[in-house]
């Protein structure tokens, strides 16, 4: 008999609710298929409740004019509260995302809460400027937060994508509606329970569980919402866009990518290797940074795929509430389906089936298992090369000469991340002075850091997160204007 399902309500204005229509989403552990959890399935009435109560939270509740030290504080206990229950949240992220638990726990939870540190550090530095404008004027800047912001998320990383959004939009004072993925929409209302513990005031912060047609897009549509942070897939990215040219409201999106991972034959090859097999396996490749195209140089391919596929065929794929597991499951049959389709494709256009390529069978059956998978004799023209799979396949391509590996890196609709691995100083500044894309990672890959911006160029978005940079997207700069003493010219003398 399957467990008895754990069963949430969503959090509007520090209460715990149904949702309008006494509708529940169901998420499925997809390394089971067992059901597990019921959320209210928020619709437009229930985001209607949500932003009337992040808009009177922001125009007349304490977080906006709180000494900004104060909020500094309470993020940072929302971080404290975060490192003490780690292991849980992981655990039930583990459970929504079927993502291996050395992940969860051992990489996100151990950074999550930094992100609620740092900005809970930089609440209070958020500052204007004085502006020269001569004697007549005193002319300053004040940073004021941009209001009610939509944080519209995923399913790959979804408490990270809370810590990107939350812990910079809250610092500077604005107030939140969240609308975590359909798929995972778990670990969004335990962290609500935690920021009641944190003392975040009632309407700050506000979760709607719900899909993205109808919560998503009532969210995008709300005139009272300032800004939307999206985090998605491009097509999503496009459909919103579209939307908000009724609107004109604020927005940033994180988008898909499709990354090269370049190696030159003077690179540290283990290294190198290790990069690699980090920048497409971990996580089962469901990252939006994932190295799915490794470019190597034809004087050491044959070698470095030799020895790659040697480390592959020792990925343990399986449980992932299992810490000694390397990759977990796919997030559902949909997505399984979708990476086999892929293959098929990839096969179909002549590229080179090395490993992998199917589901994992055996006793995992049940669960969306996919083994990690290595094509060669790819061409960058390829589906395969040039379009998200958002699983655990890598394409390798070869090239010769550094000016083909620049251009087959960017000849793609893609421009999130890179990688690039020389022993050569002057090349590693070159390429990454000439490489289209929002991160680049010399000799190292899949680093990301709550101080360093990270962002999309191309198809892969805009705006960014992270970083002092982020500060920028959920604020608005006012100019004001004070007279020293000039008399007003007259506009219509006599
Ligand atoms: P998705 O675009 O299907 O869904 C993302 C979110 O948007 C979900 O909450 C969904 O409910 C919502 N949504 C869907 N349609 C909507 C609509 N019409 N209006 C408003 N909201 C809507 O993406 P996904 O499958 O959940 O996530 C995988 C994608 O996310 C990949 O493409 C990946 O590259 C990308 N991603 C990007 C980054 C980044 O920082 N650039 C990070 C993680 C994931």
């Amino acid at each position: 008999m399957d467990a008895p399902r754990r069963r949430y309500r969503m959090f509007v204005d520090d209460e715990w609710v149904d949702s309008a229509s006494g509708r529940v989403l169901t998420s499925v552990n997809p390394a089971t298929g067992e059901a597990w959890a019921e959320v209210p399935e928020g619709d437009g009435e229930d985001v209607d409740r949500a932003v009337a109560a992040a808009r009177k939270a922001f125009d007349h509740g304490p977080w906006r004019t709180m000494a900004p030290i104060e909020r500094g504080k309470r993020l940072r206990r929302l971080g404290e509260l975060i490192a003490e229950n780690a292991a849980e949240l992981a655990r039930l992220e583990t459970l929504d995302n079927g993502k291996a638990i050395r992940e969860t726990l051992g990489v996100e939870l151990g950074a999550i809460p930094n992100w609620y540190h740092y900005f809970g550090g930089l609440a209070d530095k958020i500052q204007g400027e004085t502006v020269p404008l001569g004697p007549d004027f005193l002319n300053y800047t004040v940073r004021e937060p941009v209001g009610v912001v939509g944080a519209i998320t995923p399913w790959n990383s979804p408490l990270l994508m809370y810590a990107m959004k939350l812990a910079p939009a809250l610092a500077a004072g604005n107030t939140v509606v969240v609308k975590p993925a359909e798929q995972t929409p778990v670990t969004a209302l335990e962290l609500a329970k935690l920021v009641q513990r944190a003392e975040i005031p009632a309407g700050v912060v506000n979760v709607v569980p719900g899909y993205g047609e109808s919560a998503g897009a009532a969210l995008v549509r709300h005139p009272d919402v300032d800004k939307i942070a999206f985090t998605g897939e491009t097509a999503t990215g496009q459909a919103i866009c579209r939307e908000m040219t009724g609107n004109l409201k604020r927005l940033t999106c994180e988008l898909g990518g499709k990354s090269p991972n370049i190696v030159f034959d003077d690179a540290e090859i283990a290294n190198a290797l290790r990069g690699a097999m980090a920048g497409v396996f971990v996580a089962a490749g469901q990252t939006c940074v994932a190295g799915s195209r490794l470019l190597l140089h034809e004087r050491i391919a044959d070698e470095f795929v030799a020895r790659l596929l040697e480390r592959v065929r020792r990925i343990r794929v399986g449980d992932p509430l299992d810490p000694q597991t390397h990759v977990g499951s796919l997030v559902s049959r949909e997505q399984q389906q979708r990476v086999e389709d892929y293959v098929r494709i990839g096969e179909q256009e002549g590229a080179e089936l090395l490993c992998g390529g199917r589901p994992r069978e055996e006793a995992l059956a049940r669960g969306c298992f996919f083994l990690p998978t290595v094509f060669t004799r790819v061409r960058n023209s390829m589906r395969i090369a040039q379009e998200e799979i958002f699983g655990p396949v890598v394409c390798v391509l070869t090239f010769r000469e550094e000016e083909e590996a620049v251009q087959l890196a960017n000849d793609v609709k893609y421009g999130l991340a890179a990688g690039v691995w020389t022993g050569n100083v002057k090349r590693a500044h070159r390429i990454a002075s000439r490489i289209r894309a929002g991160t680049v990672w010399v000799n190292n890959y899949r680093r990301i850091h709550f101080a360093s911006p990270f962002g999309g160029y191309k198809l892969s978005g805009f705006g960014r997160e992270n970083g002092l940079e982020v500060i920028r997207e959920y604020t608005q700069v006012k100019s004001v204007w004070v007279d020293l003493g000039a008399e007003i010219p007259d506009p219509f003398p006599a």
